[in-house]
């Protein structure tokens, strides 16, 4: 695979490729929620099949000439349903937002009593009761961590009686610890609630049995495809058996919520990535991936604790690592990481005392390290990096005083500027990252 084509047309936006090329190759990529899609998907996805319109599921369509489409988009289907163990699944929509919708639309009506965890809880932006436009469609409650950083199911299932949703959302965005599926599909239960499961980040964990699949205790299951399962960047939304058992049209209003109520023509070229994807997902080295991916978490927790950074629950039981970085200090991390090389991103905690954009905590993943095959002693020197960017930047002032605050921030990013300790370490974060190479044994990069 090379860019020929594209070097010959546009030398502007081939040097682009070229140069996002060689800041992946060489920097530390700790930052949820990124992945690096396999060759064979980025093939797959400049495929001709980006010519084709084809509106509708397959043998419906509307336009003529989608008998290949049709193939493509059914492989896809078979191949997740046989991967997530599920009775149906739409590989239509574009991104979460519709996807999110969808459901929704699907299974509520307006004014509907949604419950989720609370976006500074580790929840997402389209479940910020004020952000999104769910909040303008729904009646929103939100649930929260304990002091020990679980799901306070005991809240869950108080604010589940009292004022009886129609859906509840299990999973976040930010919780290193194991879903507890089952016990929220015993709250849902009581008060004949639909459970939905968004295994974004987990998703990958989910198909190697490194986390517990939802598929037997909730009725709809989304999911993106392009965090652990480290695919070309798009949405699935699954119907469990479960569903089916309570409503068998429900499979049809999922699909018909996404065609025609929010979206239109399905974007060919990403379902057969996603087909192709989903191929490799069920091969032995894409469990065992998904295996080391979670080890390569642990041993970053244990690495940074050990060094004295407090991480978020004292442990981590998938591929995320959280850090307390204390209060409004979260951009220090990651504004220093970021001009040593080292992606990384701020975070809110529970009961934040800080705001959103300052927040007091760092998020960490090990997913693209991992398919770099970096393993302990990798992991354990990026924990050394980021440690060593802690200590430079802890001692620096952030006031609570919004004027003062962004004098500090001011005074901050010209320090970090030019600062040599970061430059060494930005030369040794790409030594370290040449040695695991993405792209160098690959034909991906055309020689200039
Ligand atoms: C990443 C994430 C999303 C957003 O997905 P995009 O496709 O990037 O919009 C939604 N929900 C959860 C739980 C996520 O982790």
């Amino acid at each position: 695979m090379n860019f020929e084509n594209l070097k010959k047309t546009d030398s502007i936006c081939y040097d682009l490729v070229q140069e996002e090329i060689e800041r992946q190759e060489t920097s530390l990529e700790l930052i949820p929620s990124e992945c690096i899609a396999s060759l064979s998907t980025i093939e797959a996805l400049w495929s001709p099949f980006t010519n084709k319109y084809s509106e509708w599921y397959p043998k419906k369509r509307y336009y003529a000439g989608c008998d290949v489409v049709d193939k493509v988009e059914n492989l896809a289907i078979e191949r997740a349903k046989k991967a997530y163990n599920v009775e149906h699944v739409n590989v239509q929509p574009y991104s979460w937002s519709p996807a999110n919708m969808a459901v929704y639309t699907a299974v509520c009506e307006p004014w509907d009593t949604v419950m989720w965890l609370k976006l500074t809880e580790g929840w997402h932006l389209t479940h910020w009761w004020k952000a999104s436009a769910t909040s303008k469609f729904f009646n929103i409650v939100q649930y929260w961590l304990k002091e020990d950083w679980y799901i306070d199911l005991e809240e869950v299932e108080n604010l589940a009686l009292k004022h009886k949703p129609k859906l509840i959302w299990v999973w976040a965005t930010a919780y290193s610890r194991e879903f507890p599926f089952k016990e929220f599909s015993i709250i849902a239960e009581k008060i004949g609630a639909y459970l939905v499961a968004d295994i974004a980040h987990i998703s990958g964990l989910v198909i190697a049995w490194v986390h517990t699949s939802p598929v037997s205790f909730v009725d709809i299951i989304t999911t993106t495809t392009h965090k652990t399962l480290r695919w070309p960047r798009w949405w699935m939304i699954m119907v469990t058996k479960k569903w089916l058992q309570k409503d068998k049209d429900l499979a049809k209003k999922i699909d018909s919520a996404v065609f025609p109520w929010l979206q239109w023509w399905p974007h060919n070229h990403q379902t057969l990535a996603i087909a192709v994807a989903l191929w490799e997902a069920l091969k032995p080295e894409f469990i065992q991936s998904n295996k080391q991916i979670v080890k390569n978490a642990k041993t970053l927790a244990k690495q940074l604790q050990k060094l004295g950074i407090k991480i978020i629950s004292w442990w981590t039981d998938n591929h995320l690592v959280l850090a307390d970085i204390w209060r409004w200090k979260g951009i220090f991390m990651h504004e220093a990481c970021e001009i040593a090389g080292i992606s990384l991103n701020k975070n809110t905690i529970p009961n934040d005392p800080a705001s959103p954009f300052y927040p007091s905590w760092i998020r960490m993943w090990t997913p693209i390290l991992t398919m770099r095959w970096m393993k302990e002693e990798e992991i354990k020197k990026a924990a050394n990096f980021v440690w060593r960017i802690y200590n430079l930047v802890k001692h620096f002032e952030f006031s609570e005083n919004k004027e003062i605050r962004l004098k500090n921030l001011k005074e901050f990013r010209e320090f970090i500027k030019d600062n040599i300790t970061l430059q060494e370490i930005k030369k040794e974060v790409k030594e370290l990252c040449l040695k695991f190479s993405i792209y160098k044994n690959h034909d991906y990069k055309s020689k200039k």
